[in-house]
């Protein structure tokens, strides 16, 4: 084969393979029509169910979380089952967080099966943040499950039992799913577990979450499901990072199991954006998919069975290719790529295509132009972008995609401008010879400390060896022999399909740092380990075009993404405003994290407010805006101590904590001069060593207690002495005040709240001193000071 037909065929072959995995990687399933196959999942069918329940916001402990509810209740007794329903109230203590409590309420659904065995539990929740609609964090969830339901029904009985569990109060700290295993009898019976998330309004729904020993459940899953989308690097990855889901209950518990999530579109996450008209249809059809396949599978799975086994690499090669191999092999691999390395060097010199100068040549281009591009790239993003970077990444599948589509094409022009500029004084033979190493140590690093990303290094690794060997043979210049293209077009293949879509799920799931990654691995890849394609694909005579041709369309292809995406009514920017009374100081502020007023802010912040820190009370210590906001007459917190029982030498208070607004939460924190012992919250034990975050040097017993009842919250308080206790109550409700003098115009339509339980939300802070022996009393005024629980008073 003549030089030049392999350069067009190699080069249409990386750019066809790039576009289509990228392509697969990030699209889901084609959505079932709603008059489909009656066995088979339609998101259509679905769809009823997200609209009943994203009409409105239903956090927690809301009028619209319990018509939410109604509903799920509704469709189970009209599927003529007999629904579960768990209210109780639950408290968790994550490790350095608060303890947070909270009046939840499940719903269950329990599908009885042939035989006595392990059940397998479905699990989605049905609240959602302040603001959102909740049509895909949680919606399309329980909407799939609810179908999911439905159709295993229909189906009749399964060997196993099949548990459906819609859990309340994910968003406030996993506190259903918490529940259910630490209070219900049903948690014990459970033998697997699959949950269904999401991060954003669309894309493919990714299997990102597994439970340790997942060789048995990724060969199940790869049967049971049409379109698996999974990557053990992507589980390394998440394993890292601080988030959380109501999976994370059930893996401590030690429960096997996968997790779901779909994550374009992840500026709507949490906002009001989260709604009905951007929820991807064919998202709710993958999420139908993963459930109903693997709910039939591991419901007719033998349930002695055992569900974990060693660890498994497991990627998608191109759409729905999904293979997987053993973790045992990973450092095996990893030898045999040491070996070959060596073996492959060792010929370089021999056969005189490699000098030791080039070789280390080699390597220092290779690390120095991997280091400088990303670095180069990152910074570019931040300049061009500034604020509005992210909002580019993850505001939907085509801004996100054309961008970094630019992003990549000026990767590549720069690493072909590099490479034609040292062309002449270091051969492709150095270049690869060079990378090699590199690639090798990355792969040793890698399979040593998270083996379920090795994969993406040593399989390149392996067959650029591979090519490479024949490559330092002995060939003529003039052809191309047929052994060594198809090699040579099997690693670049192979090395495109595995990092392409690596690198575009990157830039959807961490946003800006991409750009520094795209820099790395393209120099990486394209001037190291594919340099032998690279030298047949940029032959000296074709001169600067392909690098300026490249950088050229990346910067007109981000420019205009830039250009394109502005904030409007459907592309909303975030602010942030909340109202912070201290009722004991009787004064109050406006408080915002954003960086300056805008056009909204302004009428709370004005035009220059100062910076000061959050007030401790809000249950965060920030910088912020801030600016004086007139008293609100809301009325404080209603201390009631109901009962005292006496002791040898300490005190039981059972008091009842309520406020005369409509709170939706509340935080807590408990002062006394003597020691307290012991601290119940409607009868559930908060632990005391552990109170509050780390740094602060106020060790007080305290506590966040999401949806209160209608009764308010009971606590049991054991203080040593008979010294007075303390209770510094901050109430907060989901809304900005209503002042008397004070009027505001609401948000425009381009603007919404940023996400989180703490923004438009009005908080009442009060103190209250409970003396020994007044039991009996409402408390509502309380004594001067925050700190004064030493001076006990008369009343
Ligand atoms: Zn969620």
């Amino acid at each position: 084969m003549k030089p030049s037909t392999a350069t067009l065929v190699l080069a249409c072959l990386i750019v066809v393979l790039a576009v289509f995995a990228v392509l697969f990687s990030t699209r889901g399933p084609a959505v079932l029509a709603q008059d489909g196959p009656a066995d088979q999942f339609s998101a259509l069918r679905a769809l009823q169910h997200v609209k009943a329940i994203a009409r409105e916001p239903h956090p927690i402990g809301s009028p619209e979380n319990a018509r939410v509810r109604r509903y799920l209740v509704g469709e189970i007794e009209a599927l003529g089952l007999r629904p579960e329903i768990q209210t109780t109230t639950t408290v968790r203590q994550a490790r350095g967080r608060w303890p947070t409590a909270a009046r939840v309420t499940n719903v269950m659904a329990r599908l009885k099966g042939r035989e006595q065995g392990l059940a397998v539990l479905l699990v989605s929740h049905y609240d959602c943040g302040r603001s959102s609609f909740g049509a895909a964090d949680d919606g399309a969830a329980v909407a799939a499950l609810l179908e999911t339901l439905r159709m295993l029904k229909a189906g009749g009985p399964l060997r196993n039992d099949v548990i459906f569990l819609f859990t309340d109060g994910e968003e406030v700290g996993l506190l259903g799913a918490h529940a259910f295993v630490e209070q219900h009898p049903w948690a014990d019976e459970v033998g697997v577990v699959l949950n269904f998330e999401a991060r954003g309004t669309g894309g493919p729904v990714l299997m990102f979450e597994t439970s340790p020993g997942n060789g048995r459940l990724i060969r199940e899953f790869r049967r049971a499901v049409a379109h698996p989308v999974a990557s053990s690097y992507g589980y390394e990855v998440y394993k890292r990072m601080p988030n959380d889901t109501d999976f994370t209950i059930f893996r401590r518990r030690g429960l096997p199991g996968l997790n779901f999530a779909f994550i374009h579109g992840g500026t709507a996450y949490h906002t009001a954006q989260d709604s009905l008209e951007r929820l991807d249809l064919r998202s709710l059809q993958h999420h139908g998919e993963c459930a109903l396949g693997l709910a039939r599978r591991f419901g007719e799975a033998d349930p002695d069975s055992e569900w974990t086994s060693g660890d498994a690499v497991y990627f998608n090669l191109l759409g729905s290719l999904f293979l997987s191999y053993p973790g045992a092999l990973v450092l095996p691999l990893a030898v045999l790529l040491l070996l070959g390395t060596i073996g492959l060097l060792i010929l370089g010199f021999r056969r005189r295509r490699l000098t030791a100068g080039g070789l280390l040549l080699g390597v220092v281009v290779n690390l120095l132009g991997a280091l400088v591009l990303g670095i180069l790239l990152l910074f570019a993003s931040r300049l061009a972008f500034a604020q509005g970077y992210n909002f580019v990444l993850r505001n939907g599948w085509t801004s996100n995609s054309l961008h970094l589509l630019g992003l990549a094409l000026v990767a590549i022009g720069l690493t072909v401008a590099v490479y034609r500029l040292i062309a002449t004084k270091l051969s492709a033979d150095n270049l690869v010879g060079g990378a090699l190493p590199l690639w090798l140590i990355l792969t040793v690093a890698v399979s040593l400390t998270a083996p379920g990303g090795s994969y993406l290094f040593a399989l390149p690794l392996l067959l650029s060896l591979a090519a490479a060997f024949l490559w330092y043979g002995d060939r003529p210049s003039e052809t191309v022999p047929v052994a060594l293209f198809v090699l040579l077009a099997v690693a670049a293949g192979v090395a495109t399909l595995l990092w392409a879509p690596t690198l575009a799920v990157i830039g959807v799931a961490l946003g800006a740092p991409a750009a520094l990654l795209i820099g790395v691995f393209v120099f990486l890849l394209l001037a190291g380990l594919l340099a032998p394609q690279l030298a047949l694909m940029s032959p000296r005579h074709r001169g600067w075009v392909l690098p300026v041709v490249a950088v050229a369309l990346g910067v007109v292809l981000m420019v205009t993404v830039r250009l394109a995406s502005d904030y409007d009514a459907a592309n909303r920017r975030t602010n942030s405003l909340l109202y912070a009374l201290d009722a004991e100081a009787g004064e109050a502020f406006w408080w915002s994290l954003d960086r300056a007023p805008d056009a909204w802010t302004a009428q709370f912040l004005g035009q220059t407010p100062e910076w000061g820190t959050t007030p401790a009370f809000l249950g965060f210590s920030a910088p912020a805006l801030k600016n004086p906001a007139p008293v609100a007459a809301l009325g404080r917190a209603e201390v009631e101590l109901l009962e005292e029982e006496a002791g040898p030498d300490a005190r039981i208070l059972h008091l009842r904590i309520d406020w005369p607004f409509e709170a939706h939460r509340a935080r807590v924190f408990l002062s006394s001069p003597g020691e307290i012992r012991k601290v119940l919250i409607d009868g559930r034990p908060i632990e005391l060593t552990a109170a509050g975050d780390a740094e602060a040097e106020d060790a007080r017993p305290d506590f966040l207690y999401n949806a209160l009842p209608p009764e308010g919250i009971r606590l049991e308080v054991e203080v040593v002495g008979d010294g007075p206790l303390e209770v510094e109550a901050v109430g907060q409700r989901y809304a900005l005040p209503e002042l008397a003098d004070f009027s505001y115009e609401p948000r425009p339509a381009h603007m919404m709240s940023r996400s989180g339980m703490i923004m438009d939300s009005t908080f009442v802070r009060s103190v209250t001193t409970l003396v020994a022996g007044a039991a009996g009393e409402v408390h509502q005024r309380s004594t001067p000071g925050r700190r004064t629980a030493g001076s006990p008073r008369t009343r």
